[in-house]
């Protein structure tokens, strides 16, 4: 009897081990998809070895340039989407159209899924925005609309122009939605929906400081309210920003005017300067949403952004966007801060080759031996 039942638990081991190995197997396979809509989110977060040896804590860059159109703004996109679907706006098999004003990413995700389900997209932009996104989102198969430079007109202007076109195709008859990136709350929410758990899920709970910079502040919002309501132990929130952007004093200090009076720098614009999506001088709905869960803002001024994109590519071969670079920066500053082995998080909204001709132009000046103290220069 007594043999009889070592026997029945070795062939129980055996089968429990055979159907865990099936399932390890079968994990390790890559995934098949059915839409490209379907491979956006569920990024990698990849260690920043150069940065996290240097500074004694762990930082990690949520890749969001894996995204299938290159960065986080494909999240955003397809719920923008799938919202007005929900509401009757857009009809999948039925003619549609997305309208948004952007210089940004938020174009070439749109532009991207409208293709994908059936939808056609119409951006409004600068006349001066680079010539690769521009060819970039008329290979996609964007209707491009060309406004003032953002550098001479309120940098409303292309988002105006956006919405009205919106309002001139839904008066014509047409199915049509304005995305409205900056004031659409189908941005913060998907950011909590996804991006937040991700994080979470990512470091085991364990984060320490989280890291991003703000453009509509969806990004910031979605992600800092999952990981505050989520963790006993709050992580803190950091706003990378950049120079001539009114966020910084807006956290630090409660006012959001003038810097350009206070430092002397000129009005910011998202386009006339070396990093671009973010920095702002108004409070969007997105942001505004978010703003109490952030508890500190750091400023990084472009030098050290171009600086660090360099050090990144050389010593990690993380090839950066500008934005990714101040979040690094700030990550170097923050970490002097807090405990050592303490985990960091920075976004990593998009790649460098989407910046060739502007920040990566100037980057790949820089020295390739730069030390990470030249880097912060500080
Ligand atoms: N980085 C880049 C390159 C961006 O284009 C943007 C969005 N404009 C951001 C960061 C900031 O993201 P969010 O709009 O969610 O604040």
């Amino acid at each position: 009897w007594k043999d009889a039942v070592s026997v029945l638990s070795i062939v129980v081991a055996c089968y429990s081990a055979y159907k865990y190995c099936r399932i390890v197997h079968k994990s390790k396979i890559p995934p098949v998809k059915t839409g490209v809509e379907e491979l956006i989110g569920n990024t990698p977060l990849v260690l920043i070895k150069s940065l996290s040896n240097a500074t004694g804590c762990n930082v990690y860059a949520k890749l969001e340039l894996c995204n299938p159109a290159g960065s986080a703004k494909d999240r955003v996109a397809y719920n923008v989407i799938k919202m007005a679907e929900e509401k009757g706006e857009l009809v999948r098999g039925k003619p549609g159209w997305v309208f948004e004003g952007t210089s940004g990413s938020t174009g070439i995700s749109i532009a991207m899924l409208c293709n994908a389900l059936g939808y056609k997209a119409h951006i409004s932009l600068p006349d001066d925005t680079s010539n690769e996104k521009l060819a970039l989102l008329e290979s996609l198969g964007a209707v491009v609309n060309k406004v003032k430079p953002a550098s001479i007109v309120d940098s409303n202007q292309y988002v105006n122009a956006a919405k009205k076109a919106c309002e001139l195709a839904v008066e014509k008859g047409e199915r049509g939605v304005f995305a409205d990136q900056f004031e659409n709350e189908a941005n913060w929410r998907i950011h909590y929906e996804t991006t937040g758990p991700e994080i979470y899920q990512q470091t085991g709970g364990k984060l320490g400081v989280f890291i991003a910079g703000c453009g509509t502040g969806g990004t910031i919002t979605g992600v800092s309210r999952f990981l505050k309501e989520k963790m006993k132990k709050k992580p803190l929130v950091v706003l990378a920003d950049p120079q001539g952007s009114g966020f910084y004093n807006r956290i630090n200090y409660g006012v959001m005017y003038d810097i350009v009076e206070k430092e002397g720098t000129r009005r910011r614009h998202q386009v006339d300067t070396i990093v671009e999506g973010i920095g702002l001088n108004r409070i969007t709905r997105n942001f505004q949403l978010g703003e109490v869960y952030i508890d500190e803002s750091v400023r990084v001024t472009d030098d050290q952004a171009l600086r660090m994109a360099k050090f990144l590519m050389v010593n990690d071969g993380i090839f950066t966007g500008s934005s990714t670079a101040i979040n690094a920066v700030a990550a170097v500053k923050m970490a002097k801060k807090v405990q050592p082995g303490t985990t960091i998080v920075i976004i990593a909204c998009d790649a460098g080759s989407r910046h060739l001709s502007k920040f990566w132009k100037l980057a790949k000046e820089v020295d390739s031996n730069i030390t990470l103290e030249q880097v912060i220069g500080e």
